[in-house]
């Protein structure tokens, strides 16, 4: 399978190197150049299998040629056979036809865990093949940084470096970078915040030449394969609740638009979804552009779903794309607009947008109260992100046939703060894998907040 930019200008290029080259040298993002259709029969005739199964029939058509059938599918069962759950991402009734699915059985807590396990088995089979060593330089507040550090850990021929903001991370989502012990994973604790780190990393990648030729690749959301690990769970949870003969509606905690486009790529590709629901948190630029034609940037609101502050999101080029008829030079150019100017697309294009999602966005407020009534009613204890996708689905539910599914992309426990906030005085307790999680062993340097500094390090440390 061809993988193509958004922005047209750059080469095509194949699976194996669309998982090494993060953006495309014209700006864009890689995309499936055609993606796979399933039909309807063929859909239905994977009820019963299992999640692994099931992940290997429909990621298989995206890395076929790049990574042989035997070798994909042992990588899947073992990375599954990782989580905690059996089903791996089980099912939870909340109410009359609607549920949450859980993503946080992963050894890191969070859905992340599903792409970036696949995405380090697959960097370090590839790797090993083309005999070559790769950096991994990522930034993270949180999520990200643990679920790439565990995907690599066990990767000979990858070094990565996570830079996350000293003092500004939460104890437990700290632990679990922090603790993973080994000769290839270097923790920094960067004297800055969040955004200092993006930047670094962002420069670093911009100009590469303090790593003497070696390369640097991208585990953040730009990178397909991640997109690609997310649309797997979709079929899951369809076919758990009766498709593809019903058709079932998905409400996703969103913050760059990866796990929502997997989402919309999985309706694509012959899954019958009924609604798309994006929801926000306070900083909610996709609610606004969906409900009012209107994109504009604001400043970062800091929330209690921390996993989604965010000012753009990264992955929408996407689905902007998609909307410009897959019109790459029309894209680039509108992208070159939106850096500096608010703005809005043509009428009919919006309206497209419209028909495939719903949009909601949820204060810290509201969120709370999400979470305590659910406490109160079900027993069940929501993480804010879920609480959000909770209150986005039931305000935007148009059906209440179809069945709705709440992606629950975190366990609570990573996010004390808003269950205190919440008023739950049980807090919840880590899984029985994480149980030692404060007595274990931290491994981290801090470093002063200069580009220099950082680079030094990364080209020091790398083996
Ligand atoms: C990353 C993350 C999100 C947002 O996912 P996107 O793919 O960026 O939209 C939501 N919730 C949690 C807990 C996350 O870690």
């Amino acid at each position: 399978m061809k993988y193509i930019s958004t922005r047209g200008q750059a080469p095509a290029l194949e699976f194996e190197d669309v998982l090494l080259a993060g953006l495309a040298s014209d700006g864009g993002l890689y995309v499936p150049e055609t993606l796979p259709r399933f039909t309807q029969e063929e859909i239905a005739s994977w009820a019963g299998l299992t999640y692994a199964e099931l992940a290997f029939k429909v990621m298989f058509p995206f890395v076929e040629g790049a990574i042989p059938a035997n070798e994909f599918e042992t990588m899947i069962n073992e990375i599954y056979a990782g989580f905690e759950h059996p089903a791996v991402a089980p099912l939870v009734q909340l109410n009359s036809n609607e549920w949450v699915m859980e993503l946080f059985r992963g050894p890191t807590l969070a859905f992340k865990d599903f792409a970036l396990q696949l995405l380090g088995r697959m960097l370090d089979f590839v790797l090993k093949r083309r005999d070559e060593r790769v950096v991994i330089m990522g930034a993270t507040s949180g999520d990200t940084g643990s679920a790439a550090i565990e995907g690599c850990r066990h990767c000979d021929n990858i070094d990565i470096f996570i830079l996350h903001p000293y003092k500004r991370v939460s104890d437990v989502q700290r632990k679990q970078m922090t603790t993973v012990i080994g000769d290839n994973v270097f923790n920094l604790a960067v004297e800055g915040n969040f955004d200092d780190c993006q930047r670094m990393v962002k420069e670093s990648f911009a100009d590469q030449s303090f790593l003497n030729g070696s390369r640097l690749v991208a585990v953040n959301s730009i990178n397909w394969a991640r997109i690609m690990a997310q649309i797997v769970y979709y079929f899951s949870a369809s076919l758990s609740l009766g498709g593809p003969a019903r058709s079932v509606s998905f409400s996703v905690p969103t913050g760059n638009f990866g796990d929502i486009f997997a989402g919309y790529l999985a309706r694509n590709m012959g899954l019958p979804i009924n609604q798309l629901v994006v929801a926000t948190n306070r900083n909610d630029i996709l609610h606004r552009f969906i409900s009012n034609n209107r994109y504009e940037m604001e400043s970062l609101h800091h929330t209690l779903s921390p996993s989604m502050d965010i000012m753009v999101s990264s992955n929408f080029e996407r689905l902007l794309f998609d909307l410009y008829g897959r019109d790459g030079k029309a894209l680039a150019e509108l992208m070159e607009h939106w850096k500096t100017d608010a703005g809005s697309i043509e009428e009919y294009r919006w309206k497209s947008a419209r028909r495939l999602f719903d949009s909601w966005a949820v204060s810290d407020e509201r969120m709370c109260e999400v979470i305590k009534d659910t406490y109160q009613v079900n027993e069940y204890l929501l993480d804010p992100h879920t609480a959000i996708g909770v209150e986005a689905a039931r305000k935007t539910r148009r059906d209440m046939r179809v069945p709705m599914v709440t992606l629950a992309t975190a366990h609570p426990v990573k996010f004390p703060e808003a269950i205190e906030k919440a008023g739950i005085d049980q807090p919840p307790e880590l899984p029985h894998h994480l149980s030692d999680l404060f007595e274990r062993e931290e491994r981290y340097d801090v470093i002063e907040n200069s580009l220099a500094a950082v680079q030094a390090y990364v080209a020091e440390h790398r083996r």
